[in-house]
């Protein structure tokens, strides 16, 4: 069995999912559900799936500030919680932070580009890590490296909020450790076990 985050809002009248395909690494095989789903699950095929179920979604109040981190294809059930903000004209301010290793590996980047034009109270970092010669030359992220502490304090000036994480064990492990190092209350740090290797 295989876990796949929602990624979209809610009320739409389907399920989105996305699955990153893992391709074959060195020695390492390739994902087996992620390639089957990319190259032989067409539209119009009947899957066996469990109803949509979890305990990591918005619980926010609508005055409170948001923090949503990603990494990787850990951005999936942010994308969720950020589409379901926007859907219900949420006015509250929304950072989005999203590290991946360049832009080509950068799930959502028009989606997000997109969303950040149209609502002035969200704002949309980038932090890669090993960004490619094009992304510097079209200037196609904010930051490079890993994200730190102080990272997030350069970005986001506060430790006010509401805190959403998903991404590998290790990002996930960072990140909490860095709030509640600047003082942010657990109980303000919110986040999904996401991993490949289950
Ligand atoms: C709550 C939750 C939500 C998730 N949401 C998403 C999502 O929205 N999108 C998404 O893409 N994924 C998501 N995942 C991850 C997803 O469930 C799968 O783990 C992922 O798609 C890989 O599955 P697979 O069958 O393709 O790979 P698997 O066949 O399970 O292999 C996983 C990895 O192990 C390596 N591997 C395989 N065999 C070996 C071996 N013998 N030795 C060493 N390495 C090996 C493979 O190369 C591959 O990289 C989520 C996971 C959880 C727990």
């Amino acid at each position: 069995m295989r876990h796949y985050s929602l990624s979209d809002s809610s009320g739409k009248g389907y399920y989105r999912i996305s699955p990153q395909r893992e391709a074959m690494n060195g020695n390492l095989p390739a994902g087996t559900v992620s390639t089957f789903l990319h190259q032989k699950v067409e539209v119009g095929h009947s899957l066996f799936l469990a109803c949509p179920a979890g305990d990591f979604y918005l619980t926010s109040t609508p005055a409170e500030r948001i923090v949503l981190l990603a990494a990787g294809v850990g951005i999936t059930p942010l994308m969720a919680i950020l589409n379901s903000l926007v859907k219900n004209n949420s006015k509250q301010p929304i950072n989005f932070i999203q590290a991946a290793q360049n832009s080509q590996k950068q799930p959502f980047r028009n989606h997000l580009s997109e969303v950040v034009k149209n609502h002035s109270n969200i704002s949309w970092q980038t932090v890669l890590s090993r960004p490619t010669e094009q992304d510097r030359m079209e200037n196609k992220f904010d930051r490079e490296g890993r994200i730190t502490l102080e990272t997030l304090q350069n970005i986001l000036h506060t430790n006010d909020g509401d805190f959403y994480i998903c991404g590998t064990p290790a990002f996930m492990h960072d990140m909490k450790h860095f709030l509640l190092a600047w003082g942010v209350p657990e109980a303000k740090i919110h986040y999904e076990f996401f991993s490949s290797f289950q």
